[in-house]
């Protein structure tokens, strides 16, 4: 994936395809009146989470390790949202440019629990190195950029719901499947739990922190917190797809025409485009045999707009089975291919962006360090130092009782390209789930919660941390458990 710089905003080159609407319905313009009722206390928590995605998922378990009484609440039947539902198996660079290893935490202990068979990348004794050889290797395999070998593997998603959930169950957290957060329940300017909608009917979940990680922000946009939407048509950003697998392939077959054949790969990719239009390449999933497809991007939707969400999903479709024909017949390796899944859940990069009482912009991508710093990112280039998260990033400006984490945090959307990822949405999420527990614990608001305090369990997790002005010198840092730094020169290439 390039990108370029245009404006001071970071678009990406990635194909995009922009379409004619098709298959709407328009309003009616009428509108009928809801009658008031009464609806059933499901139950009381803690900290009520609200989506079981990368952000949720890491939020409820680390919630519930500090301590908290948590319910989960999701509307399909499994956890990971897009990292499993999404078939978005391909986990982005969890190391700097350096090779540290800076996205650690929940996101580690996660990815440890998976045995070699189902997760595939460069070994640690690889993360940051230049060797060309080794380069050349993965960036065909999701795991080089920029001349540097990354942490970016990718997985079995049937192994990693299996893993979140038995981590989920093994923390205590009450998960329910198959209920949809409809609406807050707000009193005043706090938010004090949440409406699902499920085969029960309308019932409540009362909190004393509620964790939105819907990633689309539906919760703290019913409870009228601030937040941000575009349809950029020129951005992946703002591109929808459902993904899909096909399976019986040679992905090393394929792989091989690619770099060893470049003229006719050209051609390859030629026709595809002239046949089909849409036309994708495939990325390598944890098997040879598995080939996953996470486009043709379809831009100028929006991710809340039922109308366009039905669309891309019958385009998307419609697509699988045209690649599934060419590949075929065309595609070195293809030929035995078969439909594998389509994904259950759609692919949206982008449908709310919280406004919060910090927002993580452009400017900061200089290394400077956030005085709520709650984890580091790696940047998109080497030109970037790494990024420090602030923690206001999920705390939203006007709404007590809430807080955000995941894909729909408060940035801008040039930020949002690496904001969004997986190991991103795991580290907002654990620091949301440890900033909930102690809300509630103290009876507090979520932006009342102490930095410091909030920090140090965090860094108790596993996550990695920069001093802070106020906490150096680092030596006193380690001794007060900010461990994550530590050991960080020991996983250089
Ligand atoms: C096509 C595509 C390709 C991508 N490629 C990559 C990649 O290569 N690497 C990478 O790291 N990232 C990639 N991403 C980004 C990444 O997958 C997502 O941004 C990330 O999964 C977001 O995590 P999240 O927890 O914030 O939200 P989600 O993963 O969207 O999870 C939200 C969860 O909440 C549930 N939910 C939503 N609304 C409600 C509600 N009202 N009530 C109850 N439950 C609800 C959903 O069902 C879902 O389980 C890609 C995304 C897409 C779409």
């Amino acid at each position: 994936m390039g990108s370029s710089n245009e404006g001071g905003r970071l678009f990406f080159q990635s194909e995009t395809f922009e379409t004619t609407k098709r298959n709407r319905r328009k309003p009616s313009g009428r509108f009928i009146q809801e009658p008031a009722r009464s609806l059933p206390v499901h139950t009381e928590c803690d900290v009520l989470v609200v989506g079981g995605g990368p952000a949720g998922t890491a939020a409820a378990i680390s919630a519930a390790r500090a301590g908290a009484d948590v319910v989960l609440i999701e509307r399909y039947n499994h956890l990971g949202g897009l990292s499993t539902g999404g078939l978005v198996i391909w986990i982005d660079r969890m190391t700097d440019w350096q090779g540290n290893h800076v996205i650690r935490g929940f996101a580690e202990e996660l990815l440890s629990r998976l045995k070699p068979e189902m997760i595939a990348g460069p070994g640690r004794h690889e993360w940051g190195s230049r060797d060309p050889n080794r380069v050349a290797y993965w960036a065909l395999r999701t795991a080089a950029y920029h001349d540097t070998v990354t942490y970016s593997p990718t997985l079995d998603p049937e192994w990693l719901k299996a893993e979140s959930l038995a981590m989920v169950l093994e923390a205590g957290v009450h998960p329910i499947f198959h209920a949809w957060g409809a609406r807050p329940l707000v009193e005043g300017d706090r938010v004090t739990g949440c409406i699902f909608e499920s085969k029960q009917g309308r019932r409540a979940v009362l909190a004393k922190v509620t964790i939105d990680a819907s990633g689309d922000g539906d919760i703290l946009a019913g409870a009228g917190s601030d937040f941000e939407t575009e349809v950029d048509a020129r951005d992946i950003h703002g591109c929808m797809n459902t993904a899909w697998m096909f399976a019986g392939v040679d992905m090393d077959a394929f792989l091989r025409f690619r770099a060893e054949m470049p003229d006719e790969y050209g051609e390859f990719m030629a026709r595809g485009r002239e046949a089909l239009r849409f036309f994708e390449r495939p990325v390598v999933s944890w098997r040879n045999d598995v080939a996953l497809f996470m486009g043709p991007r379809l831009a100028g939707y929006s991710a809340l707009d039922v109308e366009d969400l039905s669309e891309v999903e019958i385009r998307s479709h419609q697509l699988m089975l045209e690649h599934l024909a060419f590949y075929r017949r065309h595609a070195p390796g293809f030929s035995g291919a078969h439909l594998m899944v389509s994904a259950p859940q759609l692919g949206v990069r982008h449908g709310r962006r919280l406004i919060g009482t910090a927002r993580l912009t452009r400017d900061m991508w200089d290394g400077r360090v956030a005085p709520d710093e709650i984890g580091v990112s790696p940047s998109l280039s080497p030109k970037f130092a790494n990024v420090s998260i602030p923690y206001g990033a999920l705390v939203p400006g006007r709404t007590g009782g809430l807080l955000a984490p995941g894909r729909h945090l408060s940035c801008d959307a040039g930020s949002h390209s690496f904001m969004r990822e997986i190991p991103q949405c795991w580290l907002t999420g654990q620091a949301a789930g440890a900033a909930a527990a102690l809300a509630a614990d103290h009876g507090i608001e979520p932006a009342a919660v102490p930095i410091a305090e909030l920090r140090s369990r965090l860094a108790r997790q596993g996550v990695f941390l920069n001093p802070l002005a106020a906490e150096k010198p680092a030596g006193e840092l380690d001794a007060k458990g900010l461990a994550g730094c530590s050991d960080d020169a020991t996983v250089r290439a």
